[in-house]
């Protein structure tokens, strides 16, 4: 873990560091971890260049919001002239010719994008291992996965490789990582930020997400990339409010949910403690803890890998060796080669989804599963109206385990998607959810605490996310494990 940008760029304000010397220490330190196959691709002269310019920036005045913040990116956000491979073979070679809203934003505020992070492939997985470019590796335990899909941006992060990383949430891929690494991960509201130049996976679950070492810097991240684009139809209207103000507030007059069906089977007891022990911290120092039912909770895996597997069948219908990446052709006969490309460019997680979605949504099973799928989710998202009657923000775990090892759930598909239990119904209902570091387990793994809140209402987590960070900071004279 480095210094938290709102530290750095103090240092920087005071002439104690310069963009290019930090830079040049980053690109050392990811040469240092490259067993931790955490890049897809160093983007080392492009950073460096950006690095100068922000440098005599800072020097004449104007610089952006985010000057001299070290990103790395998600390899599904395009990046004009950059390969965006998605963690698929099917994108190898993809180089995209424009910017996703995220680099544009990023780059606008003198943000330093210095890589592409390594996947599983297409956001289809909670591990990491499902990518072309081979698995990452947990920086806390190599012998363990980092979770997934956005494994690489948070594995960076962990590791000291980034200041912050970009990744992109369908049904947990920014909070379940940021858990198992033991690092902050946001996944803001549904329609928040932009999702211009984010390779589709899911299209009605897909949202931009944030990974930081502290809230504070999450705060400052999201500030710069919230707002309406009219590029993304399902952008927000909304105004964007001031997220650093919400971090000079307590958990004082707030009210935590705990949601009964959240401790139960297959909860590991070490994660349940941890929670349990912030929940009491909260009740000493004034918030008001109730006990809530979301009695849907059970329903959560099995409708959400219905809907996504539905949307990525038609989604990926694009990749025919056509338009972009991969192109088989071994006769020139059309069948063929769309059959051939797609054979050899897609990975078996990304076929298994492929096939389970056209399943679903064929004629004799759409009403049996589709339909039905879809009319679970709208009471899932009256299971949360009506928690949010009584409180302001849920409580409680991200991940039911600590980081698991390598290849452990690889062969059980099963066993892997109920990994997702606690942070795939948040994203059926569209509402924003953080995970925050609570401690380590006895092997020294890091626990997630997970915060879910009222749709747009971002400020509530990160102000009881700073809460618990402070809280932890002077208990433990550290937030993060080391
Ligand atoms: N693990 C979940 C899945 O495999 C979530 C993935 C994601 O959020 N992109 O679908």
């Amino acid at each position: 873990m480095t210094v938290p940008y709102h530290r750095f760029r103090k240092q920087l304000e005071d002439g104690e560091s310069t963009c290019e010397t930090t830079v040049v220490s980053f690109l050392a330190q990811i040469r240092a971890h490259e067993s931790l196959n955490a890049f897809v691709t160093v983007l080392e002269d492009r950073a460096l260049e950006k690095a100068r310019e922000i440098d005599r920036k800072l020097a004449q005045g104007g610089a952006g919001s985010l000057a001299g913040m070290v990103v790395a990116v998600k390899d599904l956000f395009a990046m004009k002239h950059v390969r965006t491979t998605c963690g698929s073979r099917i994108l190898e070679r993809y180089h995209s010719p424009y910017d996703s809203a995220v680099v544009g934003r990023l780059e606008e505020e003198d943000a330093i994008v210095i890589g592409k992070t390594n996947m599983d492939e297409f956001g289809m997985g909670s591990s990491s291992e499902n990518s072309a470019y081979g698995p990452v590796l947990n920086p806390r335990d190599p012998g363990r996965t980092p979770g997934g899909s956005s494994g690489g941006s948070a594995a960076a992060v962990a590791a000291g490789l980034a200041m912050t990383a970009i990744g992109s949430d369908t049904g947990g891929s920014v909070r379940q990582p940021a858990a198992l690494t033991g690092v902050v991960g946001l996944r803001p509201t549904y329609g928040r930020i932009s999702r211009y130049g984010l390779i589709a996976f899911a299209s009605s679950l897909d949202t931009v997400g944030i990974f930081s070492s502290d809230v504070t810097d999450c705060a400052i991240l999201l500030q710069a990339l919230a707002g309406r684009d009219p590029r993304d139809a399902t952008s927000s209207l909304l105004p964007v409010p001031d997220y650093a103000e919400a971090l000079r507030s307590s958990v004082r007059g707030l009210t935590f949910g705990l949601p009964r069906e959240y401790y139960g089977e297959g909860l590991s007891p070490e994660v349940g403690e941890a929670i349990h022990a912030v929940v009491s911290l909260i009740r000493e120092s004034g918030g008001e803890i109730r006990e809530i039912s979301l009695p849907l909770t059970d329903y959560g895996i099995a409708t959400y890998y219905l809907i996504c597997t539905a949307e990525a069948s038609s989604n990926l219908a694009r990749y025919d060796g056509v338009k972009f990446g991969l192109r088989i052709d071994p006769e020139g006969d059309l069948r063929r080669m769309i059959e051939e490309t797609r054979h050899e460019g897609f990975g078996s997680e990304v076929k298994r989804r492929i096939m389970l979605g056209t399943y679903v949504l064929s004629a004799g099973y759409y009403d049996a599963y589709y339909l039905k799928a879809q009319r679970v989710r709208t009471l899932i998202r009256r299971d949360f109206e009506n928690a949010f009657r009584e409180c302001d923000v849920l409580i409680g775990p991200t991940s039911p385990t600590t980081a698991f090892r390598l290849g452990e759930k690889s062969e059980d598909p099963m066993a892997m998607y109920l990994s997702d239990i606690y942070t795939v119904t948040a994203p059926l209902a569209g509402l924003p959810a953080i995970s925050i570091p609570a401690g380590l387990d006895s092997r020294g793994l890091p626990i997630g605490l997970q915060l879910t809140g009222r749709a747009f209402q971002e400020e509530n987590l990160l102000r009881a996310g700073y809460w618990i960070e402070q809280v932890r900071i002077r208990q433990t004279g550290c937030c993060q494990p080391a």
